[in-house]
């Protein structure tokens, strides 16, 4: 698996989507770990009740950021945080929404939030960071994506594909600001248990028990994947041979993608005068 070496310290984190699931407990370790926080999501209530708890219990501090990741002026102030606040060292892009169903009969609003959600604003909390993490040569970015990034077939296609982009831009951020001695990671969970999949009607206690995982246990082996320097970090793998293949595979291709020739299956021509 590629991995990352640079230098790690206990910098402030923004969270976002912190009010539930894998960013709350992002949160909660964390803070654990002695990182100040700032934490990201609409629901203030939530954010709050956390703060207040993790404040009582780790003593770190830890700010509350209400925002509409779907609404362009709420995403603006979580951008010009992250652009302009050089206390901020980490991001934790989590903040996601589930499926939309199949294209047939699409709800093509819902989509469009999909993506304001899953891209625009991971796309443009990244760009806010990447500058500022270059100019000081450190930092660390984790993107929540998904396993479903390799598997467009099995679930809403859209979502894979928001997930599929986290996991391109995660490996063009590594070998752009990697070098530098910023610390990417992009996460692939499998199915975990939150809130996600009742957000979107799924009722996920008819999951087979062996196909879902404890989000305590999701965020831990992320963290572990991040200790140990992984750019990919996909925790319900058991076998990692298999994403080693996949990538060398990939990688593989890389110097035949860009010809003056094509490919001599296309010759229509030729192979019609034969
Ligand atoms: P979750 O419990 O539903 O958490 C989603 C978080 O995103 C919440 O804090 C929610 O907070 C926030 N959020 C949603 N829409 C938002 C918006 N418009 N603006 C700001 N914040 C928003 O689900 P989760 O499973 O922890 O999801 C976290 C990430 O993991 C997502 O990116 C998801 O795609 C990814 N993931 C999950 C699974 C899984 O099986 N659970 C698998 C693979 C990947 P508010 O409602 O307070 O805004």
């Amino acid at each position: 698996m590629t991995t990352s070496t640079t230098k790690t310290s206990i910098e402030k984190a923004l969270v976002t989507g912190a009010s539930s699931g894998i960013g709350a407990v992002y949160a909660d370790r964390l803070a654990r770990r002695g990182h100040d926080l700032v934490l990201v999501a609409r629901d203030t209530a939530r954010l709050e009740a956390l703060a207040t708890r993790l404040r009582a219990e780790t003593g770190v501090s830890v700010e509350v950021l209400t925002a509409d990741l779907s609404d362009s002026a709420q995403l603006a102030t979580v951008e010009a945080r992250l652009r302009d606040d050089d206390s901020i060292g980490m991001l934790i892009n989590n903040a996601g929404v589930g499926g939309t169903g199949p294209w047939v009969g699409m709800d093509v609003e819902k989509s469009q939030t999909l993506i304001d959600v899953n891209i625009v604003a991971p796309t443009r909390l990244l760009a806010a960071v990447a500058t500022r993490f270059a100019r000081r040569k450190g930092g660390t970015i984790v993107n929540v994506a998904s396993v479903l990034a390799f598997a467009p077939e099995m679930f809403s296609g859209i979502y894979s594909g928001t997930k599929a982009f986290l996991l391109n831009v995660t490996h063009s951020l590594q070998a752009e600001l990697g070098p530098l001695g910023v610390r990417v990671q992009a996460v692939l969970p499998g199915a975990t248990r939150t809130e996600i999949w009742a957000r979107g009607g799924v009722d996920v206690s008819a999951f087979p028990a062996e196909m879902l995982m404890e989000v305590d246990d999701l965020v831990d082996a992320a963290l572990y994947g991040l200790d140990r320097g992984e750019v990919v970090t996909i925790p319900p793998l058991a076998d990692i041979g298999q994403y080693e293949a996949y990538e060398a595979a990939r990688l593989a291709m890389a110097p035949n993608l860009s010809r003056r020739d094509v490919g001599t299956r296309y010759r229509v021509k030729s192979a019609v005068a034969a």
